[in-house]
């Protein structure tokens, strides 16, 4: 019998320490039983929102799997002596989605994001993988209460087993929250921007910069205005938490 796959928090955010296969054969085989799994795609910005966002870190406490797409959270976890077992990739995630839709004949629906823009990202996956049932749905911004009892009847009337929704964190955790059971499908997960990156609308981090922890400043290259203030101000004190955090453990171990 396997064993469940390790939790590792940083500071308060669990962790799941899961290998990309591991990730994906959990979602498949919720797909399969039909069990209700809600996906956080993990980073950075993710921890720092939950410390001012009370219900979002309830929210992420509670997903079923929590994947790690921050390679500084994976360098945090390392240096508190409890390690992941390396970045699962969001964008890469999203990708595997429609492997599985066009393997085992699930259908996705895909929410959020410009609409021409989760369109064109569900042509690039289904040309890539014939047979996978994606459907992008039109979503209002601001989606008002009455928007999203369509959009709800709309995705259950697809059939769909699974949504990805590209509303931002904590937007889009908060919607699965709320509406995943309602959207008749069982699979949730927030992607953030996948479908901006996947459609071409914006160009992925070259690999060196992706695995070396580096996606975020390619991001923040790209829209600095919007991206300036969250990377610089709202998420550079996680080096100082996670420092401190060390700090308190090697003090806690010496005094033992
Ligand atoms: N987005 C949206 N509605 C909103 C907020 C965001 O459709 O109310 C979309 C946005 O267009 C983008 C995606 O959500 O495609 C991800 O947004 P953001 O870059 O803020 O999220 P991150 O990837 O940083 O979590």
């Amino acid at each position: 019998m396997p064993t469940a796959p390790e939790r590792v928090p940083i500071l308060g955010c669990p962790f799941d320490a899961v290998t990309f296969e591991e990730a994906a054969s959990r979602i498949a085989t919720a797909l399969e039983k039909r069990e209700l799994l809600h996906v956080c795609v993990g980073n950075v910005d993710m921890v720092m929102k939950t410390r001012k966002i009370p219900d979002f870190a309830a929210i992420f406490n509670d997903c079923g799997l929590v994947i790690c797409d921050g390679v500084p959270v994976t360098w945090a976890a390392k240096a508190l002596g409890t390690p992941l077992r390396g970045r699962v990739s969001g964008t890469d995630t999203v990708w595997e989605c429609a492997a599985i839709s066009a393997r085992i004949g699930i259908t996705v629906a895909m929410i959020g994001a410009e609409f021409d823009t989760t369109q064109r990202a569900a042509e690039v996956m289904a040309a890539r993988y014939p047979g996978a049932k994606l459907h992008a749905f039109p979503t209002p911004y601001p989606l008002t209460e009455k928007e999203n009892e369509k959009l709800l009847s709309t995705i259950r009337e697809s059939g769909a087993d699974m949504v990805l929704v590209a509303l931002g964190a904590p937007k889009q955790e908060r919607w699965i929250r709320d509406h995943l059971e309602a959207s008749g499908a069982c699979v949730g997960i927030g992607i953030g921007s996948a479908f901006d990156i996947i459609s071409g609308k914006q160009p992925r981090a070259p690999r060196w910069m992706r695995d070396n922890g580096f996606e975020w400043l390619h991001r923040m290259l790209q829209d600095p205005a919007r991206l300036g203030r969250r990377y610089l101000l709202e998420d550079f004190p996680f080096v100082w938490h996670i420092v401190v955090a060390i700090i308190r453990q090697r003090l806690a171990g010496s005094a033992e």
